[in-house]
């Protein structure tokens, strides 16, 4: 079973980019899933993402009043995160991997001792965000909120003690083949990233 939380604007714009399929998918793991999450392709289509990023930006207008910028993890998010500061008048930084490590990217001028809100494109385990929160704590930078897209913990992982903002709260099930209730429906399956061909 799916749950799903978020309001079905929300929804119909994910599906509008076709960056939210629902189907018969089968996962990278083996697993079986209704849904899956191409994420890349939010930054294919701007208008459907400026669409989205609207949404986003009203969200974060009424939730946090007072901070400089708005932070985001390469590279995914980049677009998200600068349109978001574009509509919210805010500046745009972002974090990269450099040995492994995540760091702001050189040359942001005034991050030092500012207040930023973080935002990424899907919350899964939160790895990247926690990582984002790290290298924002070491330059001193206050954390006015953490916003995603996608919260696919629906709810259950909070970053830095607090509740992350998403617009789409959404936990996917995932099934072993032989229990799968859409193999068991006959449904054909479609394995993502091969082509989108049936198999
Ligand atoms: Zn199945």
């Amino acid at each position: 079973m799916t749950q799903k939380y978020g309001n079905e604007l929300v929804l119909d714009l994910f599906k509008e980019c076709d960056a939210l399929l629902q189907g018969h998918f089968k996962l990278t793991s083996g697993m079986h899933s209704e849904w899956y999450f191409e994420k890349i392709r939010l930054i294919e289509k701007p208008a459907a993402l400026e669409k989205i990023v609207d949404l986003l930006a009203d969200k974060i207008r009424r939730e946090v009043s007072d901070f400089d910028y708005v932070v985001s993890p390469a590279y995914g998010a980049i677009a998200i995160g600068f349109l978001a500061a574009l509509k919210l008048g805010k500046k745009f930084a972002f974090t990269q991997r450099a040995d492994e490590k995540m760091t702001i990217r050189s040359g942001f001028s005034g991050l030092d001792g500012s207040r930023a809100v973080i935002i990424e494109d899907i919350l899964t385990t939160g790895g990247s965000i926690q990582e984002v929160l790290a290298c924002l704590r070491e330059r001193q930078v206050a954390v006015a909120g953490t916003y995603v897209l996608v919260d696919r913990s629906a709810g259950a992982v909070p970053i830095g003690g607090k509740p992350v903002g998403s617009l789409l709260a959404l936990r996917v099930e995932a099934f072993e083949p032989n229990v799968c209730p859409f193999c068991a429906k006959g449904m054909p399956i479609t394995k993502p990233g091969a082509s989108d061909k049936r198999i």
